[in-house]
């Protein structure tokens, strides 16, 4: 069953609709045991050896404890909780291992596609969701990552199951979509149905070709003293830097991922030169300097210690990119809200996995 876990990760994380970089996660479980994919790992490339294998009475422990009230004591003792119920302890799990283990299925696999944050980052997301879905989905409003998004989680799929159905599509505003099946099959056909569903309400679909302006990335590495340097520009990247206000529309973050990957905010400036000034009020106003840096009418600069990550960060930009205009076809897209923000920018699991996406 391992091997079919394995085939469902590559084949989700090789296609970049659905999971970027190292996001996402998949899962097997039997009546004993749970499979998850360690943290760090990417889907695209995972074997047997990237699954960690939890003790599923271990980490149903979690939920008879009581845990403290402060946020970081006690997301520190659900993460030791965590690790305890770990078979081999040489692995990290995925941070979503507890929302894995709540399905009652065999197979789970969560992505982070563009097209259905488009409607799970929307102003009227769940509304469209309700349209399409009925019944049948369970949406998470935007909730704290770790252990109070899984009670959450917990609660909604217990109420739902109450209506002798079993839960398999949980949308999470602002940050994925999880379907679970009892093969690997009922999973494939499920997200294929999910998905054209979502696209056939959407009414403008981003258009990513490439535009070639009159890129200068060394006059950013210098204003930035940045290592790397990805430049990118698409005619729909056009439309959102040709002026302040349009570039509102893209300027956060959408999930978790673009956090991760690019920090939770981007720059704009009218001008190249004004770079490196516009930087130094950027870094007082959020602490760090930014990684994505666009310059009015001439396109989009990310930032990287490794040419790898500069390109990620930039592929993550194209995402958020992407997001804001499916989301158009939902009343608009809506950014994690500010608390989210700060509280994952000091999470210890996901400051775990940007050091992985670091290197
Ligand atoms: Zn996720």
């Amino acid at each position: 069953m391992l091997s079919e876990l394995v085939r469902i990760s590559n084949y989700y994380g090789q296609n970049k609709d659905y999971v970027l970089a190292g996001g996402g996660n998949t899962s097997y479980k039997d009546e004993n045991f749970l499979y998850i994919k360690g943290s760090g790992t990417t889907l695209a490339t995972i074997t047997e050896d990237g699954f960690v294998k939890i003790n599923r009475k271990k980490l149903a422990k979690v939920w008879e404890k009581e845990y403290p009230e402060d946020t970081k004591r006690r997301e520190g003792e659900v993460l030791a909780d965590l690790m305890e119920a770990r078979e081999d302890k040489s692995k990290r799990p995925s941070v979503e291992t507890s929302l894995h283990d709540l399905f009652s299925q065999a197979y789970v696999v969560h992505t982070h596609p563009a097209l259905i944050n488009g409607l799970t980052c929307s102003a009227c997301g769940e509304k469209a969701a309700r349209e399409i879905f009925g019944d049948d989905m369970i949406w998470i409003a935007p909730t704290m990552p770790g252990y109070v998004l899984a009670s959450e989680v917990k609660t909604k799929i217990e109420e739902y199951q109450k209506t002798g159905k079993r839960a398999n599509l949980v949308f999470l505003a602002n940050h994925g979509v999880f379907i679970a099946g009892d093969t690997v099959q009922e999973i494939i056909d499920m997200t294929e149905g999910v998905y054209d569903a979502v696209k056939s309400r959407i009414k403008r679909f981003p258009d990513m070709s490439p535009a070639i302006l009159n890129p200068q990335p060394d006059k950013i590495k210098n204003a930035l003293d940045a290592n790397f340097i990805t430049f990118v520009c698409n005619n729909e990247i056009l439309n959102y830097i040709q002026n302040e206000n349009e570039f509102k529309k893209v300027y956060s973050a959408f999930t978790p991922d673009h956090m991760v990957y690019y920090n939770h905010k981007a720059m704009f400036v009218e001008k190249i030169d004004d770079a490196e000034d516009a930087a130094k009020g950027f870094s007082e106003k959020y602490g760090f300097l930014p990684k994505i840096t666009a310059v009015r009418g001439n396109g989009v600069y990310a930032c990287g210690e490794s040419e790898k990550a500069a390109q990620t960060a930039a592929e993550l930009f194209c995402d958020t990119v992407k997001i804001a205009v499916y989301a158009e076809s939902f009343g608009g897209g809506v950014f994690m809200p500010d608390w989210l923000i700060d509280f994952i920018a000091n999470w210890e699991v996901e400051s775990y996995r940007k050091s992985v996406a670091e290197k």
